[in-house]
């Protein structure tokens, strides 16, 4: 019988695995992902951002992890020889108006302790980016980035050396509890355990419910999509050029990344997607898509938010609307410089009254711990994320 069974291989899990087991070295642990490898899903699907902390509201899970996160992502990847690069990135105000919101986002950035934020003229700003147009920026120095599917598979291959097991191939389809374990059902065979900590990402709801546990939200899939620059323009961009972001909505609007691999990609946009794990725009499960139409709460949000929603489902069909919004970054893109590329599934969690919930959510019920909502930057954050986990397991499960 193992202590802890982690439902999900992503960069999440194996943070709380990896972290468990090297502060509790006897702990019999064990890891459960449905897919053949680790980090198949929203870890490794994402920008590979490692984000500085800027934008989350003080005191928020979000912002005090994300902003530790960064700087022990940094040297974690250091550590480990993992590729990454702290390349610093711009918040580009295109009117007067974002200009003012600038102000207030460096504030913000301030009171979560980042250092080194500053506002910079036009010329400041396209001495950077040469490329770039507007009418401020907000330097951020501590933004940087990687790849998190090599964290994660790092994350794996020092939890599996300390002992945990991984099985993949193994996704949990029931629970059934006794008095002093959880058998744990799965299509790689029943294991039972004393403990689950459910992270599971895109399908952590589903998890809950499966353990008999109300979440309390519905997780709705976001699908992010990409276009790459092709190489001969990619001088268009340095490293990292971001817009200032809607403050009513989680997403940071379509933005320039530079990947640790050296491409550059644009993107990614926010649409619905009507299936859970659906990549492209044609994917469709009539029972996961039911399940999103038929909550109240989607509902609520589609009555708030549906003038927001069309302008990304519009951005998503026509390139046309996606290069402008891109050109009011980087006025000389062209539509002929930008091919498909590839996308990523946000997992977000949305509350029955039509809110998208905001901040990291860890709900404990009975021997399980559901984590119901880690959306970005939880992958810059995921080393705390794993100790706060932790912190939430009764110590008699940790103990033998
Ligand atoms: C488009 C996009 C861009 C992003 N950009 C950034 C960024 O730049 N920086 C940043 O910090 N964050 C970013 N994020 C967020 C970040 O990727 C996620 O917050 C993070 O990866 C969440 O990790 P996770 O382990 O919770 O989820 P996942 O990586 O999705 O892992 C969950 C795992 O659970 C498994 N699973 C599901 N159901 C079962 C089951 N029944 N049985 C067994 N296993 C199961 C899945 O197969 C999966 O492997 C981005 C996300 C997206 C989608």
């Amino acid at each position: 019988m193992y202590d802890i069974a982690v439902v999900g291989a992503g960069v999440v899990g194996l943070s709380v695995a990896m972290q468990a087991i090297e502060q509790y070295p006897h702990l019999k642990l064990l890891i459960l992902e449905k897919e053949n490898a680790v980090a198949q899903h929203q870890t490794g699907h994402n920008s590979g951002v490692i984000h500085s902390g800027v934008y989350y509201k003080p005191g928020s899970l979000k912002a005090t992890l994300c902003v530790e996160g960064a700087r022990e992502m940094v040297n974690f990847c250091a550590q480990h020889g993992i590729p990454h690069d702290v390349c610093g990135k711009i918040i580009v105000a295109t009117t007067a108006e974002e200009a003012s919101r600038l102000e207030g986002l460096r504030d913000r950035g301030q009171a979560n302790g980042l250092i080194g934020l500053e506002l910079l003229s036009r010329e400041a700003m396209r001495e950077i980016e040469a490329h770039v147009e507007g009418v401020r920026a907000l330097k951020v120095p501590s933004t940087g980035i990687t790849s998190y599917a090599l964290v994660a598979e790092k994350y794996a291959e020092l939890a599996t050396r300390r002992g945990a097991d991984l099985k993949t191939g193994a996704a949990v389809t029931g629970f059934r509890n006794s008095a002093a374990e959880t058998v744990i059902q799965t299509r790689a065979g029943d294991f039972s355990s004393r403990y689950v900590i459910n992270c599971a990402g895109l399908y952590s709801d589903r998890i809950a419910r499966l353990a008999g546990h109300d979440p309390e939200v519905q997780i709705v899939p976001f699908r992010g999509e990409y276009y790459d620059i092709v190489p001969g323009r990619s001088s268009l961009v340095r490293n990292l050029i971001y817009p200032v972001p809607d403050p009513r909505f989680p997403f940071l609007g379509v933005h320039f990344t530079r990947r640790i691999t050296g491409t550059i990609d644009a993107g990614p946009n926010a649409v619905l997607a009507l299936r859970r794990e659906g990549y492209k725009r044609i994917d469709f499960d009539l029972s996961e898509a039911m399940e999103i139409l038929q909550y109240g709460g989607f509902r609520a949000m589609a009555r708030k938010q549906w003038r927001y929603g069309m302008g990304e489902y519009r951005r998503s069909l026509l390139k046309s609307a996606f290069v402008r919004s891109l050109q009011r970054l980087v006025p000389e893109i062209q539509r002929k410089d930008l091919v498909p590329g590839g996308s990523g599934v946000r997992a977000q969690a949305l509350a029955p009254d039509g809110n998208l919930v905001d901040d990291f959510r860890f709900v404990p019920r009975d021997r399980f711990l559901h984590v119901l909502n880690v959306p970005s930057p939880a992958a810059t954050a995921s080393l705390p994320i794993g100790r706060e986990i932790l912190k939430i397991v009764p110590m008699q499960f940790l103990q033998r």
